[in-house]
């Protein structure tokens, strides 16, 4: 594998960057912490962006009976800060160019982009319901399909997966796409074919119809198609048994080349993964090793072998009152 692309990401900046927080505190976030060597960070506190002070009153989203929208409102003051945020959301949203991802803070009433929760009044102290704070909103909106969570979420290992994959992916297309030749194009098709093969078959065999038809279609709009196609086929996590189905593909390349006893040996490793009793990275590591052994070019180059730096891979933990390690 290549030198690997390095995703630009927005993040809420009280995540660790700077004491932004209405009671001007910052917050320690050990994943963006690991991820500060492996991606361009940009970032941003839409709060101090609109002309709030540190620290400041707290704010929250209401829902406005009268018009059936949310605002975004300071009961301290009885300020409303809607059109002021969304002025911002827009002018900063539109000034985006090229990133990969957005890595917000849970539960705030400007950033959160689940679970904020939705007040029935300015000074109410009901709940009505809980969704999206205002810039998380509008980040959602305009970026359906790049790798868009909060920090809240990803302390989950496989929503943190596939954040990690689609991120990684979405940015080694950009830095094809800039290059913007067929070979870029035909390179990363054949680099991450197992890799979509486990998101979606179908969603495979239509981005390699795009790369055939490139010429005929002019480079630019074969660009443009795939990544399009590309976000759609990454929006859900994959299947664990279309993990398993490339597993066993990848196994047809050297399976003739091994002793009944290697053999029985890595189909008992998919199996362990299958059941979710061992890690993906146990059976990965065993077919990588042999593509190493038996020289497999082909494979060794695959993305799905290693769709993000191994250091991001989240550690298994024990779990003391059930004796079991959860991968
Ligand atoms: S959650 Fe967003 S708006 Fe609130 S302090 Fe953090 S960056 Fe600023």
């Amino acid at each position: 594998m290549g030198v690997r692309a390095r995703p630009i990401v927005v993040v809420s900046k009280c995540l660790g960057f700077e004491h932004c927080r209405w009671n001007a505190q910052i917050i320690s976030n050990e994943f963006v912490n690991l991820l500060q060597s492996h991606v361009e960070f940009m970032p941003v506190c839409p709060e101090v962006e609109i002309g709030l002070g540190v620290p400041r009153n707290p704010i929250r989203v209401v829902h406005d009976p009268s018009s059936g929208t949310l605002r975004l409102v300071q009961p301290a003051t009885g300020k409303d800060l809607t059109e002021a945020m969304q002025a911002f959301c827009e002018s900063f949203l539109s000034s985006l160019s090229g990133i990969d991802g957005f890595i917000l803070k849970g539960g705030s009433p400007s950033c959160g982009l689940k679970n904020v929760k939705i007040y029935s009044g300015i000074g109410s102290p009901y709940v009505k319901e809980k969704g999206r704070g205002i810039f998380g909103g509008a980040v959602f909106e305009r970026f359906p399909r790049l790798a868009v969570e909060d920090e809240e979420r990803l302390s989950n290992p496989l929503i943190r997966e596939h954040f990690l994959t689609k991120l990684f992916t979405l940015a080694a297309f950009r830095q094809a796409q800039a290059r913007g030749r067929a070979t870029d194009l035909v390179e990363f098709h054949s680099n991450n074919k197992f890799l979509l093969m486990a998101y979606s078959q179908s969603a495979m065999r239509k981005l390699g119809k795009v790369v055939a038809d490139q010429k005929a279609i002019g480079i630019e709009n074969a660009f443009r198609v795939y990544r399009e196609t590309l976000e759609n086929a990454l929006y859900r996590p994959p299947k664990r048994g279309s993990v398993v189905n490339v597993l066993k593909h990848m196994f047809g390349y050297f399976s003739q080349k091994l002793n009944e006893g290697e053999r029985k040996f890595l189909l008992e490793a998919v199996e362990n993964y299958r059941k979710g009793m061992a890690p993906l990275i146990v059976s990965v590591n065993l077919v990588r090793s042999y593509a190493i052994r038996f020289g497999i070019d082909y494979l060794l180059r695959q993305s799905f072998l290693e769709p993000y730096p191994l250091e991001l891979m989240e550690k298994p933990t024990y779990d003391e009152d059930r004796d079991y390690w959860r991968f």
